[in-house]
């Protein structure tokens, strides 16, 4: 086979903070961010969904680019003189982060999600305290929904739809502060299309959603991640072999992930494998 000796033109040369860097023309601002090792904050993005674009957290400064570029989303191009940290980039995730905080409770919000607002020096109130205004939805014993805690990162919709179970069980509905994620109708879940796979809760970075198993724990005062072993162990239902975590708490099965880097699941599972475990305690 003889070898073409003109260069790749898959291949594309960048500017990342200096930095000359080759990138495939294909990969993100964000996928070459996290192959060079450079941080980058997101919300909305998580590696096994579609990019969404809604938090903006993940933005950074192209050269001759009139307005910060959403990472996530936008591919490399040759030349693109790429910038991800400077005042202007942290003043606008800060803000944010502070509009966030004044209407949404970030009390169970992801490790990365606090981290940054540390690192940010982030001021939750200066928006306004955030103050609860909505009522925790709890229809069935499997999960519940406190929308009080949601970001509308979509997450939860493309994992419910195109991206994983297909089911297209819930969306967006209504408009600005307004806008909540709900089910057609906004019919309880035992009602709606749901068909209760859980791959919802897997995705959902700030407790939005939440097995009804820890909700009544932490209601109850007795949830307690230090006290929790994590057994990785194969679904024995069918045959398919998706990886099961079993977050075990004082020998009691509390709740069932999967690994979002198996490649059978991408951490998604079916309602057998994520809520079929009371067989294992006694259960109902
Ligand atoms: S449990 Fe599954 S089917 Fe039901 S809303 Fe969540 S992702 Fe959709
Ligand atoms: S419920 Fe969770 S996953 Fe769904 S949009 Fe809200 S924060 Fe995102």
């Amino acid at each position: 086979m003889i070898e073409s000796a003109l260069p790749d033109p898959r291949i594309v040369e960048i500017t990342l903070n200096g930095a000359t860097v080759t990138a495939h023309a294909d990969a993100t601002i964000l996928d070459v961010c996290r192959e060079q090792d450079v941080d980058v904050p997101t919300m909305c993005f998580l590696e096994t969904l579609s990019p969404f674009n809604s938090c903006r957290l993940c933005v950074v400064e192209v050269a001759e680019s009139r307005t910060l570029v959403p990472s996530c989303s936008r591919t490399v191009e040759g030349g693109m003189e790429i910038t991800t940290e400077s005042e202007r980039i942290t003043d606008a995730r800060r803000i944010l982060y502070e509009f966030y905080a004044s209407t949404v409770d970030l009390s169970l919000a992801d490790a990365e999600t606090k981290n940054w607002m540390s690192k940010y020096d982030v001021n939750p109130d200066r928006f306004g305290k955030y103050k609860p205004h909505r009522t925790v939805k709890i229809q069935d014993d499997l999960y519940i929904r406190d929308y009080d805690k949601c970001v509308m990162c979509y997450r939860c919709v493309a994992a419910c739809g195109p991206d994983a179970q297909n089911t297209f069980a819930i969306d967006v509905a209504g408009r600005g502060l307004s806008s909540t994620i709900s089910t057609e109708y906004d019919v309880t879940l035992p009602d709606s299309a749901c068909v209760y796979c859980g791959n919802c809760i897997g995705v959902c970075p700030t407790g939005a959603l939440m097995f009804k198993s820890e909700y009544d724990m932490r209601e109850a005062g007795t949830w307690d991640e230090d006290r929790q072993s994590i057994t990785t162990t194969i679904c024995s239902f069918c045959g398919v072999g998706c990886n099961l975590e079993l977050h075990v708490q004082d020998n009691r099965v509390v709740k069932v992930t999967s690994p979002i880097d198996h490649d059978v699941t991408d951490g998604h599972l079916c309602i057998k494998g994520r809520f079929g475990y009371a067989y294992l305690q006694d259960e109902k």
